[in-house]
C-alpha cells in the first residue's frame, strides 16, 4: 500500500482509520525534522519490528530553536523524505504545518525540569522544553503503542524517557543506536552544511569519543577525548562530558556502569552533537 501523507490533524485521524489503528492495529511513530539519512531509515525499520504499521512525523518544530539558530535555514527536503518513507514501508507521514500544531496565543508548554538546563540545554535555553512540548503533541495527535528516537540525541531520549516516566504516558519509548559514515562521522541533518574542510575537521568529535572509549577511568576517558578536540583547532567545543545516561549529570571519579561520553562543537558555521556509550568499573 502506498504510504498516506497527512498534512494536518483531520487527515492524521482518517489516516489512522484507513490503516486500523484503534481497530486492532498497533502504530509505531519514528518523529523527524526531515531531511531524512540512514540514521532515520534504520529507526523506521525498528519501528516496523515493533508494530504494524509506522508513522513518520516530518516537522521543523520552530518551538526547539533558539534565536540566532538555524531554524529557516534547516534543509526541506520534503518529495525525497517522502520516497524513503514509502522505501521504508511506513503507512503514514504526518508534515503538519507550523500553523496546524500551535495557535498563535499558545499558552501552556512542557518543561524539561533541571535536567533540561544542563549540557546541551546549557547552550539550547529552551530547546528541550520546546522539543518536549512538540513530542507530546505529536503522541497525543498520532496516538501511537511505541516511539523511536536515536541514541544520537541522547539527552533528548533521556528527557523523552522522563516525560513518560513523569507524566505517565501510555507509550513505549525505543533507543535506536547511532548510525555513522564509514569515517567515523554522526550522520545527521546538518552535516550536509559541512565544507568538504570542515567535514574532515568534524572527523575529530567522533575520534574523541572513540580515544575515550578505550580508557576505563572517568579522568583518563575525558583526558584522551580532550586531547583528541584540543588538536583540531577548526573544532570549538562547546562541552564534553562525561555524563550518567539518565540524568544527564557528570558522573564522578568513582562512577561504574553505563555514562555517555557526549560532545558539542561548531565547526565552521555548523554545530554538531555525538556521544558514545560506555560501561565503566
Ligand atoms: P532529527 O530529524 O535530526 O530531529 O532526528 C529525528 C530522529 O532521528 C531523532 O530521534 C534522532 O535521534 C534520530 N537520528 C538522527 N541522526 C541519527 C543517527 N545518525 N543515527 C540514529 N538516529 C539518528
Amino acid at each position: 500500500m502506498d504510504v498516506i501523507v497527512a498534512n494536518d490533524r483531520a487527515e492524521l485521524v482518517e489516516a489512522r482509520r484507513v490503516l486500523g489503528v484503534g481497530a486492532g492495529a498497533t502504530l509505531a511513530l519514528v518523529p523527524t525534522m526531515g531531511a531524512l539519512h540512514e540514521g532515520h531509515r534504520s529507526l523506521m525499520r525498528l519501528a516496523r519490528e515493533r508494530a504494524d504499521h509506522v508513522a513518520v512525523s516530518i516537522f521543523v518544530n520552530p518551538l526547539q530553536f533558539g534565536p540566532g539558530e538555524d531554524f529557516s535555514r534547516y534543509p526541506r527536503t520534503f518529495d525525497a523524505d517522502l520516497e524513503i518513507c514509502a522505501a521504508e514501508g511506513a503507512g503514514v507521514v504526518f508534515a503538519p504545518s507550523a500553523e496546524d500544531m500551535y495557535l498563535p496565543d499558545r499558552q501552556v508548554g512542557v518543561s524539561a525540569g533541571e535536567m533540561g538546563t544542563i549540557a546541551e540545554g546549557a547552550f539550547r535555553p529552551g530547546h528541550f522544553d520546546g522539543m518536549l512540548t512538540v513530542v507530546l503533541k505529536l503522541f497525543n495527535l498520532v496516538r501511537p503503542d511505541v516511539a523511536v528516537f536515536g541514541r544520537k540525541d541522547a539527552q533528548q531520549l533521556a528527557l523523552i524517557r522522563r516525560m513518560v516516566t513523569d507524566l505517565d504516558l501510555p507509550i513505549d519509548i525505543v533507543g535506536a543506536p547511532t548510525v555513522r559514515e564509514p569515517d567515523g562521522l554522526a550522520l545527521s541533518s546538518r552535516n550536509r552544511y559541512l565544507s568538504a574542510q570542515d567535514r574532515v575537521a568534524a572527523l575529530a568529535l567522533s575520534r574523541a569519543l572513540f580515544a575515550g572509549a578505550e580508557r576505563s577511568t572517568p579522568a583518563e576517558i575525558r583526558r584522551a577525548a580532550r586531547a583528541v578536540l584540543d588538536a583540531e583547532p577548526a573544532v570549538d567545543v562547546d562541552y564534553l562530558i562525561l555524563a550518567d545516561p539518565a540524568t544527564f549529570a557528570e558522573v564522578g571519579d568513582g562512577h561504574t556502569g553505563e555514562a555517555i561520553l557526549a560532545v558539542a562543537a561548531r565547526v565552521g558555521t555548523t554545530r554538531l552533537i555525538d556521544n558514545v556509550v560506555l560501561t565503566l568499573g
